[in-house]
């Protein structure tokens, strides 16, 4: 008895002590203890029937619960059932007020033997028969028995698949005759994450998987090229562009070759296949292994022949400024319909002016960092992919083309701001799908969300902004961030409280206008009034211009920062009192009579989205007045 209680005193004292041992640790120690995530290993069997379009597959999962809760469920994706008339995506796509042309009307359209479809036809789950039924694009599975937290479950599925004529991303013979684009291809277990379950029909948009590792072999006619994720384990039975110059072929037998590719930690598989595909390497100094497959035709060769040098500088000033690139290879892919990102790999058409190829390739290449690694719920966050791509694509494009553009302003800006001005505008919080049209969709998730990372580094500035990227890619690549992780990342970097700049930015469509509304003489002072006239709170950049040619930076917080940026990108500056969000009006005092002035303005680098830039200055001199610079 006397012995328990000292056992029980000795657990309260060792908690006590582990309390205050954390309290020592930073909350990153506490939210890395705390984050969790699944993990799926796939090793499939894939046997190719061309003629048919069709294929069978047998696929064992072993599934590993690492969540804190007990599953009696489990769900798959079947995307492949969206290509058949009255599906979710078919009708949505009829009913959108803009529809995307690639979709529109062609899913009803579809025959029997156009349409696409994924069936399991059987499922055991550690060796017990598993209760499943299909609901659309997705499998309700039953399980045979819950999965305890810590615990795995091994899952045995038998699967056939009809490849649809390509309507959307995956399909067959796209718009340039590319014989498979396989995307989306087979049975995928849902996310579970701290939200639960995340069986998302296929409609339109977008992709959330477990992350894990594939070994995937795939049966086809020898004549097939196939690119796809992962390393080719065979080349030397395979060749076709993969085998080893100077040694021994091992081609087996017979009319058909078994492609075995692995991939670790990744959340996807793609691959393509081609009769015509033309087949490169291009080893990048770091090892990495780019592969490009295209049609071998003289005007493809001439334009996917000046690829590589782009690629080259691509990787490089990826991996330098925003995390470095830790897969052993890449492949540029032409198929599916337009650029889709996908692991260790893109699908993007082909038959382009150089300047797009590149351009499409930059924000694939970009997706890589950006989904792939950085995978964030696509369904539920789509300005986190699609933002990041956009703001990070953009300055590789500049690096690329135009090296001394100033890119902190990018293009996005001025389609956000079209946006605020359309009425059209709905909260970038919204799911994916659910936007009410494809337009609200594509500014929010591409141009308000490269804004969101833009105007982060007026917000906080521009060093902050560049430290926080990369430790946003320390933290959380190979992981599931969501938006609260990056903002806390940039918290961190900063010393900046950043919870009203994501709640405005996401959860709202307040709109930043403010205004200079004069500028005042007292006596050997000036008093420089400022309002604020949209609803959403800014910190302000004033920029005062003088006679005699010098010029100064006030920065003015807001209250609720808790801090000030460490200096405008390298500029003198003092930071004045901050401004509370409850206030609409800001009064400014500096010791300079009104007529050393000659202009007063707000945020002259314009990273600050204000949708009314016109009452952002004020010229105190006349010739200034009627030619304002921009
Ligand atoms: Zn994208």
């Amino acid at each position: 008895m006397r012995k328990c209680i000292f056992v029980a005193n000795s657990i309260y004292f060792m908690r006590i002590l582990f309390g205050i041992a954390l309290l020592f640790f930073s909350t990153q120690a506490i939210s890395q203890d705390t984050y969790w995530q699944q993990k799926a290993e796939y090793e499939m069997e894939i046997d190719f029937d061309d003629a048919k379009h069709r294929y069978d597959g047998l696929q064992e999962l072993t599934y590993f619960n690492n969540s804190p809760d007990t599953l009696f469920k489990a769900y798959f994706h079947l995307y492949y059932n969206a290509f058949q008339p009255g599906s979710m995506m078919d009708v949505r796509s009829r009913n959108i007020e803009d529809p995307d042309p690639r979709v529109a009307d062609r899913i009803v359209q579809l025959t029997e033997d156009e349409i696409g479809f994924l069936r399991v036809l059987s499922l055991k789950q550690n060796g017990q028969p598993a209760k499943f039924r299909e609901s659309g694009t997705i499998l309700e599975v039953d399980l045979a028995k819950p999965i305890l937290p810590g615990k795995k479950a091994k899952f045995n599925m038998s699967f056939q698949g009809q490849v649809p004529k390509q309507i959307r991303r995956s399909g067959r013979f796209n718009k340039e005759g590319i014989a498979y684009s396989m995307s989306q291809w087979y049975p995928k277990i849902s996310e579970y994450d701290h939200m639960g379950w995340h069986a998302d029909p296929y409609i339109a948009r977008e992709f959330h998987g477990v992350w894990g590792s594939f070994d995937v072999k795939i049966t086809i006619d020898s004549a097939y090229t196939i690119g796809g994720t992962g390393v080719l384990k065979n080349p030397q039975e395979i060749g076709h562009g993969y085998e080893e110059a100077g040694k021994k072929m091992k081609r087996p037998e017979g009319s058909r070759l078994t492609w075995n590719f692995t991939a670790e930690n990744v959340h996807d598989f793609v691959w393509a296949a081609d009769k015509d595909y033309a087949h490169s390497q291009q080893i990048l100094k770091d090892g990495t292994v780019i592969h490009y497959l295209h049609k071998n035709t003289e005007d493809l060769r001439k334009n996917w022949g000046k690829l590589p040098e782009y690629v080259e500088k691509m990787f490089d000033y990826a991996s330098a400024n925003f995390g470095k690139y830790p897969y052993p290879q890449y492949s540029i892919i032409q198929g599916g319909d337009g650029g889709m990102e996908y692991a260790m790999a893109t699908l993007i058409t082909g038959q382009r002016k150089l300047s797009s190829l590149v351009g499409v390739t930059a924000h694939e290449v970009m997706h890589s960092w950006y989904q792939m690694l950085l995978a964030t719920n696509e369904g539920m966050y789509p300005w986190m992919d699609e933002g990041f791509t956009s703001f990070t694509s953009s300055k590789v494009m500049s690096h690329l083309f135009n090296p001394d553009e100033d890119t902190r302003r990018g293009r996005y800006y001025d389609s956000y701001i079209a946006l605020a001005a359309s009425g059209r505008e709905e909260p970038m919080s919204k799911m994916a799908d659910h936007y009410n049209t494809n337009y609200a969709y594509g500014a929010a998730a591409y141009s308000k969300g490269a804004l969101f990372i833009a105007q982060l580094g007026y917000v906080l500035g521009h060093e902050n902004l560049d430290k926080g990227i990369n430790r946003y890619f320390d933290e959380w690549s190979f992981k599931h961030p969501s938006p609260n992780d990056f903002v806390h990342v940039m918290e961190k970097v900063s010393g900046i409280e950043l919870k009203w700049y994501l709640n405005y930015m996401l959860n709202t469509t307040e709109v930043i206008d403010y205004a200079i509304a004069g500028v005042e003489g007292k006596g050997s002072q000036s008093e420089i009034s400022l309002q604020r006239i949209g609803n959403f709170p800014m910190p302000i950049d004033l920029y005062i211009t003088y006679k005699d040619g010098t010029s100064e930076m006030i920065n003015i917080p807001l209250r609720m920062m808790r801090g000030s940026k460490p200096s405008p990108d390298g500029l003198n500056f003092t930071v004045a009192e901050d401004w509370p969000w409850t206030h609409p009006d800001y009064t400014l005092t500096i010791n300079k009579s009104v007529g050393e002035i000659v202009r007063v303005e707000i945020d002259s680098t314009r990273r600050m989205a204000d949708i009314n830039p016109a009452n952002n200055f004020l010229n105190l001199t006349e010739e200034l007045e009627s030619n304002p610079p921009n």
